[in-house]
């Protein structure tokens, strides 16, 4: 890995913002993520761009770097000229490393560093709190958008619903399967979803009767992982398995808000299409690799009997340390529920330690046909579900009575859903109007600090008239 354990991941360093300190926060000085905000400045112009989290503040880079006390071109004097953030800012060759950037933001923040501490001024001008900004997406160009399907708990459960006998095709443990999305509708937390309106079958089959147009009557979502690409190929070249991680940003959280009855009509021969991309949500901060290096695990152990990947997608450093160990939840609040002021409720716990395929494997085989990446473009893990029934990402698989992994497999033909049911005795088989669905994610490890991803949210909105 290409990330090393330094002295910004010490677990006793202390910040002087106080709620940095705070050990449920997701973002003490051992995480400093990447975001971009808005918010409305002291002339009551609108002031944002790229900055970073620390505790409950936002800290904008730009100005820290306009007062000197950041520095990203190497060859600028501190306070000359303040350098326009972009997405390719993080691998541009000509500018720092982020891992010397994040360097200089640990020391400045560190409790016993007064540059920023003691300096007024600059300290107004840079530093927000997180609850008077808005936060926009991650990047300022989210070019292209792919979402795989590596997780083989995930593609068992939901192959095990339409095909009991033979629940994985051939090509699923050879090939990280994924689709092309549409980056045109990837939204930050927060953003509203309206209910999709598509084809949908009136029946099992098409013998039941033709299509009719109208709003999706199985409205689900996604939990997922998104990666972000911090360095591109050029078409016509790959990235090899070997370096693949240094092409990787960081990560973040995505909920990829799935139409499960226009899908199950549209997605033979091409996969998903409309289904998918009326909305992604995504969590609005970058949680960079070297912030999460504490956190690698080995790639998932593949059975005995399970054909080795392809040399192009198989090296040492991914077998030992291609996983990430991040604990995700994903909680529901239905509009009863909030009107009621009720907390929301947990459908799901598990981990991304689970995928069947890394995400340095997912970039390399992207790109092994010379298809070009590009910084900022976002690639998604594709559901993440556990062995366990309360490790299933979505609503699909949780109201689905069949379980595969069981020891005898109950996986009959038509198996039963079982609702959920709310604390307000309401149930659920998918997703109503009003309901909210809240992803979170953290990393913990004995001997360094908790950090984690914030949060990943959206309302369903009522479908168009
Ligand atoms: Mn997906």
């Amino acid at each position: 890995m290409p990330y090393k354990i330094d002295e910004t991941h010490d677990p006793k360093l202390q910040s002087w913002v106080e709620s940095a300190n705070d050990p449920a926060t997701d973002f003490p000085i051992q995480n400093l993520p990447i975001a971009q905000y808005e918010s409305i400045g002291d002339d009551d112009e609108m002031v944002g761009g790229y900055c970073t989290v620390i505790g409950d503040q936002i800290v904008d880079l730009t100005e820290l770097e306009g007062a000197g006390l950041l520095r990203v071109d190497p060859d600028a004097e501190p306070g000359d000229g303040m350098y326009l953030w972009t997405s390719d800012a993080f691998s541009r060759d000509d500018l720092l490393p982020w891992s010397e950037i994040r360097k200089q933001l640990s020391r400045l923040f560190r409790k016993d560093t007064p540059d920023l501490r003691d300096n007024d001024e600059v300290r107004k001008a840079a530093m927000r709190p997180m609850s008077e900004v808005r936060f926009e997406l991650p990047m300022d160009l989210i070019g292209d958008y792919t979402d795989f399907y590596a997780s083989l708990f995930h593609a068992t459960n939901v192959g095990s619903m339409f095909r009991p006998d033979n629940p994985l095709l051939p090509n699923y443990k050879h090939i990280p399967i994924a689709y092309h999305g549409r980056a045109s509708t990837i939204v930050p937390s927060g953003t509203p979803v309206r209910r999709p309106r598509g084809q949908l079958l009136p029946g099992a089959t098409i013998a039941d009767g033709p299509p009719t147009f109208g709003p999706c009557k199985l409205l689900d979502y996604e939990l997922e992982v998104g990666f972000v690409v911090g360095r591109g190929n050029a078409m016509g070249e790959s990235i090899d398995i070997h370096d693949a991680e240094e092409h990787i940003l960081g990560m973040c959280l995505v909920n990829d808000w799935s139409a499960r009855d226009i899908q199950k009509w549209e997605y033979v021969p091409l996969g998903p299409f409309l289904a998918k991309n009326f909305a992604t949500t995504v969590s609005p901060y970058i949680v960079t690799m070297e912030a999460l290096a504490p956190f690698r695990c080995p790639a998932m152990e593949r059975p005995i009997d399970d054909p080795k990947p392809l040399g192009y997608l198989t090296c040492e450093d991914n077998l030992t340390s291609g996983g990430v160990d991040i604990t995700l939840e994903v909680f529901l609040c239905s509009s009863e529920m909030r009107s009621k002021g009720m907390d929301p409720v947990r459908l799901s716990k598990g981990s991304f330690r689970d995928m069947y395929w890394t995400i340095g494997q997912m970039l390399t085989h992207h790109s092994a046909n010379g298809c070009q990446m590009n910084p900022g473009d976002l690639l998604a893990s594709g559901t993440v579900s556990g062995p366990t029934r309360d490790a299933r990402g979505c609503m699909l698989e949780l109201t689905w009575d069949g379980d595969p992994f069981a020891t005898p497999p109950k996986v009959v033909p038509g198996t039963q859903r079982t609702p959920i049911t709310l604390p307000t005795g309401e149930e659920r088989k998918f997703l109503a109007d009003g309901d909210e669905i809240i992803i979170k994610g953290y990393c913990e490890r004995e001997g360094f600090r908790r950090i984690g991803f914030g949060e990943c949210r959206g309302v369903i909105q009522p479908a168009a008239d």
